[in-house]
């Protein structure tokens, strides 16, 4: 069985990461962690909360996603991503019987392997599959590996389990990452659990 795991959200909390970005870009936001978790995990997104609470213009919210997209990657702010606790020995456990791939928006291959390198991961995974912005995920696991319709998507977002759904496959959702289990609800996915360590494969 193939099992295709999100990364950020999925397997490692990348909300530190974002949450102290987001403050180094709007240093005028008063928002505490829990609050800005809160409106993204409810699907409000940055343009909602920047237009809305704090005026921002098209041009003035365009130059912050520019920022943004530039920074969100770079190592010092990705240093800021921790493992969730116990997945580790998790991924080696089910690595055992089945075939293990992650498969990530994020824009950069090279920062990608070498972060997953540095939580000892590389040889747990078949492949890594980034879209690096170029491609949509389900194209990018399409055209890398043959897949059946036992096999196991795990993401956070709505995007992830319509990526599963796409290719035919199993689709499992996390509410350790970006969206509450009222927005995942919407995606119907076959099961909703709260972290990945819950499931069972
Ligand atoms: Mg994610």
């Amino acid at each position: 069985m193939n099992i295709f795991f999100d990364l950020d959200g999925t397997l490692i909390d990348s909300r530190p990461r974002m949450y102290q970005l987001f403050r180094a870009l709007v240093p005028e936001s008063t928002l505490s962690f829990d609050a800005y978790w809160i409106l993204k995990r409810k699907g409000i997104s940055h343009r909602e909360i920047l237009t809305g609470q704090y005026s921002y213009s098209d041009i003035h919210y365009k130059n912050f996603e520019q920022a943004w997209m530039e920074k969100i990657e770079l190592p010092q702010w990705l240093a800021l991503d921790r493992p969730f606790d116990g997945i580790t020995p998790f991924l080696s456990g089910i690595k055992e019987k089945h075939k293990l791939y992650i498969v990530t928006a994020r824009q950069s291959t090279q920062e990608a392997r070498a972060q997953i390198n540095s939580f000892g991961w590389l040889g747990l995974f078949d492949s890594i599959l980034v879209t690096e912005n170029k491609q949509e995920k389900y194209v990018l696991i399409q055209e890398s590996v043959q897949t059946n319709t036992f096999d196991w998507l795990v993401g956070d977002t709505g995007k992830d389990i319509a990526t599963g759904k796409k290719l035919g496959m199993r689709t499992a959702a996390v509410l350790t990452g970006f969206l509450n289990r009222e927005r995942l609800v919407m995606y119907n996915p076959d099961l909703i659990v709260d972290h990945a360590l819950d499931l069972k494969f």
